[in-house]
């Protein structure tokens, strides 16, 4: 469980771009934070990831205080969580395959294993057939969902996903949308921070709105 109280982010001597915020998100949840440019989303991405640390308050994960981490407890924190972003950020001179083992590599998967797991997430997200393939040679729907398999692959807690839709057409957004759900029905926590207004409406999810570092409303709230 993912557990934000009095949290505060303030750069240099700006205007907070978190102001206070109490939220709790359960195991399992899908929860979407939307909210105007500046109102303080990526911030709210970079503290739970521990890029940033909160100028007051406290963010707990799992009954763990990351202000507490130590910095070689970081990395481990990190593998709890998967990440999803607007530019993909796929390695260009590797293939799809690649891409992905590369997850499981860095965290010491035994080869065989790798093998399975690549396999089983291609097939989650319809791609089995494209393994071979250099993202350059992939449309930008196909490019998201390798970054969401390998987002996926080490079988993380939270899912974040940064804008997933950003760059995508309405039918490729969508397919991303369905594929974040199934995700979410496996049982992993997802967190979208989305601008677009007619997939959250249609998702019908937790809806937290954000505007200017301050969380404005919760769907999940009864006010
Ligand atoms: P969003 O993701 O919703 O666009 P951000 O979290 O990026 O919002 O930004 C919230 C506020 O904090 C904005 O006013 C932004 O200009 C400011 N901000 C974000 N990052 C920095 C930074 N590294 N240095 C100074 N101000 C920043
Ligand atoms: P995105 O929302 O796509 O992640 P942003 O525009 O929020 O991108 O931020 C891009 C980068 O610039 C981030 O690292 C952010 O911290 C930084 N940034 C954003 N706003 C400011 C600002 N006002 N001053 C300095 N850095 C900023």
């Amino acid at each position: 469980m993912i557990k934000i109280e009095g949290v505060s982010k303030t750069y240099g001597n700006g205007a907070p771009a978190l102001n206070n915020l109490n939220l709790d998100i359960d195991d399992g949840e899908f929860v979407f934070v939307v909210g105007a440019s500046g109102s303080g989303k990526s911030t709210f991405i970079k503290l739970l990831l521990k890029e940033l640390n909160p100028t007051e308050g406290t963010i707990t994960v799992d009954d763990v205080k990351l202000s507490k981490l130590r910095s070689r407890s970081v990395a481990k924190y990190r593998r709890k969580i998967g990440v999803v972003f607007q530019d993909f950020r796929l390695l260009q001179d590797r293939d799809v395959y690649s891409n992905i083992a590369f997850a499981q590599r860095v965290i010491g998967v035994a080869p065989r294993e790798i093998k399975k797991n690549v396999s089983k997430v291609l097939a989650l997200v319809g791609l089995s057939e494209k393994y071979r393939s250099n993202p350059n040679e992939l449309s930008g729907g196909e490019q998201q969902r390798v970054a969401l398999a390998r987002a996926i692959v080490n079988k993380p807690q939270i899912l974040l996903a940064d804008e997933p839709t950003g760059n995508l057409d309405p039918e490729n957004s969508w397919e991303i949308m369905k594929l974040l759900d199934k995700v979410n029905r496996q049982g992993t926590t997802v967190i979208v921070v989305t601008h677009n207004m007619e997939i959250v409406e249609k998702m019908n999810k937790r809806v937290i709105t954000m505007k200017k570092g301050v969380k404005v409303s919760d769907s999940k709230v009864v006010e």
